[in-house]
């Protein structure tokens, strides 16, 4: 199975993925991630890309479409794929198109986890993530049981550097130009799915994993 998770920066992608892999037994690729870890270590690619990341603009498209051409083709995927955060512009949709081309598989559903852009601002800046293995808090909406520590391996929780007022703003802006228009894309495959991501967490999840089990049955 392979499922592309959609929706605007801080509509619940990596929250939902954390559990829709779980659940299905699915490979979580997050660009997001892969992104941050590289600028950790200060590789090449972390150093390019740390400089869009930080003002909220997108990474170029020849440099993501180069990571999940190479990332797509190691042999953890062929289990099943779960893709958070990639594609985001109508380039890189049609670039997975031929890199899943090669490899013989194809995208059974895009999910689009759907939030009003006045909720994102409270969600984006009250999000925190844990340090050492990711998962993802809000202060208000998910908080952790004990205050500023991951309650699976009690590891630190910090807020991204992008999760400040202006940056989210700029990057609600550049998903209206550069992601939404991948909305129609889909639809004309007959792949788009929309679930109303305003709701709580599980029942977000609910909508999301019966949506998923009518595809596979
Ligand atoms: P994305 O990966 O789409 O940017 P996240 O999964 O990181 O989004 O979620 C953004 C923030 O909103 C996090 O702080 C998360 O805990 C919180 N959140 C996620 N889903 C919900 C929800 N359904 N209701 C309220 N808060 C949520
Ligand atoms: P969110 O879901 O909260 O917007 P992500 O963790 O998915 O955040 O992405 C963080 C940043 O990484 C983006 O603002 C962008 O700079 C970069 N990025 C992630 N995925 C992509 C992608 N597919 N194409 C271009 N840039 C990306
Ligand atoms: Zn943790």
């Amino acid at each position: 199975m392979l499922v592309v998770l959609m929706g605007p920066p801080g509509a619940g992608k990596g929250t939902q993925a954390e559990r829709v892999t779980k659940e299905f037994n699915l490979l979580h690729i997050s660009t997001g991630d892969i992104l941050r870890g590289a600028v950790k270590e200060e590789t090449p690619l972390g150093k390019e890309a740390k400089e869009y990341m930080d003002r909220g603009a997108l990474v170029p498209d020849e440099v993501i479409i180069n990571i999940m051409k190479e990332r797509l083709a190691k042999p953890d995927c062929v289990a099943g794929v779960l893709l958070d955060g990639f594609p985001r512009t109508v380039e890189q949709a049609e670039a997975l198109e031929n890199v899943l081309k090669d490899l013989h598989l194809n995208i059974d559903a895009v999910i689009n986890v759907d939030v009003s852009p006045d909720e994102l601002l409270d969600r984006l800046t009250g999000r925190r993530v844990c340090r050492s293995c990711g998962s993802t808090y809000h202060m208000k909406f998910n908080p952790p049981r004990v205050r500023n520590i991951c309650d699976h391996c009690s590891g630190e929780l910090y807020q991204r550097s992008d999760d400040t007022v202006d940056t989210v703003k700029e990057r609600l802006e550049v998903y209206g130009k550069q992601t939404l228009p991948l909305i129609e894309y889909y639809q004309r495959k007959n792949l788009y799915h929309a679930v109303d991501g305003a709701r709580p967490i599980d029942e977000v999840f609910e909508d999301i994993a019966t949506h998923l089990k009518e595809g596979k049955g």
